[in-house]
């Protein structure tokens, strides 16, 4: 008989009742070092109390009235994504995809309000994850994700990843609108694009006319160092997708866009019963305030040089399971020679949560709040779970 929860994942037989910071309680009161940060959720840890806080504050006021009113709470979130970004406008919804969703309205849009509506046509990426809608899965375009659930969206057109030649080609064809892209591709197995390549992307969209839509749902939010991954490169997209670390934990998505961009999204065009929600907005805002607080991304990039360090030299240690270290900040993936999954597993014998992605590669996603002490043990941790891995396969 079925499972009275829909079997669409495959679960590891763990359940946590309890989060403190970086750690993770099991039923059984094992406490499991979260390199996992529910995906890149929990960019503030767990239990964080400016977050909670605002969540009960929140809470106890007013959960719901709809977007039929003012939400003082989104506009106080918008005014500090606007203030800390390049964009001008935002809109909230619950989720990434939604937010990518969206992103493919508005960039059609744009074209028809324009005058340039041949101009439908989105370039995206092998190996790209933009959500699970069917806007979404036939922007990333891979069979993974779409296999039997065609007819798919039209308009798109999937380029390999890192053929400047091939993007170069597409971008000229006159049906061409806009290109979107992970500034590092997350569940595509921890692939950057390195800062001259979004520059030159940026260029390239300049010089045809294109938006450029940057997907930082999972790199973004102080995860990389800056507060987003796009700004180590010096430029700016037009369009951008946030969510997972904006809502620590709670849902919460938002695009983030040019007034030039925008400009087709008038009343009427675009709308969400929940999106942008006292709740979730509170929450935001405590997020966005503590990562823009002062230092806070200089600990992370301090944190995130040592993560790296002590991955190198887990790696080095461990020649025959892991063959690199990859990403930036506190985004990073261990590529590997035996099956990514394989890592994860033993891991939660050793109590260390870690994310298995394409390409080999396992992530390695802390809360940028983590100590280097809760580093440390973390890595020992990893270490215990490849000497487990080699005396199994010798
Ligand atoms: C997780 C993710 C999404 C989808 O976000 P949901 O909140 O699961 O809908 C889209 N793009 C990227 C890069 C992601 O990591």
């Amino acid at each position: 008989m079925i499972s009275p929860v829909l079997p669409s994942y495959s679960r590891a037989n763990l359940s946590f009742v309890k989060g403190e910071g970086s750690w993770l309680v099991e039923a059984d009161g094992r406490r499991f070092l979260d390199f996992a940060s529910g995906i890149a959720v929990m960019s503030l840890g767990h239990g964080h109390p400016t977050v909670v806080g605002a969540l009960k504050d929140q809470a106890d006021a007013l959960w719901h009235t709809s977007n039929l009113y003012e939400v003082p709470q989104q506009k106080a979130l918008a005014e500090r994504l606007v203030e800390h970004t390049f964009a001008d406008t935002v809109f909230f919804c619950n989720s990434g995809t939604e937010a990518a969703e969206l992103a493919i309205k508005m960039a059609r849009k744009y074209r028809t309000e324009t005058g340039t509506p041949e101009r439908m046509k989105i370039l995206t990426f092998e190996g790209s994850f933009h959500g699970r809608s069917m806007g979404a899965i036939s922007a990333a375009g891979s069979e993974k994700l779409t296999k039997g659930f065609g007819p798919l969206l039209e308009g798109f057109q999937s380029l390999p990843f890192g053929d400047h030649d091939a993007l170069r080609e597409a971008a000229a064809q006159e049906d061409v609108g806009a290109i979107m892209i992970e500034p590092i591709q997350g569940e595509g197995g921890i692939r950057p694009v390195p800062d001259q390549c979004l520059k030159g992307l940026r260029d390239l969209c300049d010089e045809h006319g294109l938006l450029l839509i940057f997907d930082e749902i999972q790199c973004g939010v102080g995860r990389t160092g800056k507060l987003f991954a796009h700004e180590w490169a010096g430029i700016t997209p037009d369009i951008m997708l946030v969510a997972k670390g904006i809502g620590g934990g709670f849902p919460i998505g938002a695009l983030l866009a040019t007034e030039e961009a925008a400009q087709g999204m008038t009343a009427g065009t675009h709308g969400s019963t929940y999106g942008g929600n006292p709740l979730g907005c509170a929450v935001g805002t405590a997020v966005m305030d503590t990562i823009t607080e002062d230092g806070f991304l200089e600990a992370v990039n301090a944190k995130a040089g040592f993560l790296r360090q002590k991955l190198e030299g887990l790696v080095a240690s461990h020649p025959t399971i892991f063959e690199s270290v990859r990403g930036q900040g506190l985004i990073l993936g261990l590529k590997c020679r035996v099956a990514p999954t394989d890592v994860v597993a033993e891991g939660y014998n050793h109590a260390v949560l870690t994310v298995p992605a394409a390409d080999d590669v396992v992530r390695v996603l802390p809360a940028l709040t983590i100590s280097e002490e809760e580093i440390s043990q973390g890595i020992d941790r990893l270490d215990a779970t490849a000497t487990a891995l080699e005396e199994r396969a010798a």
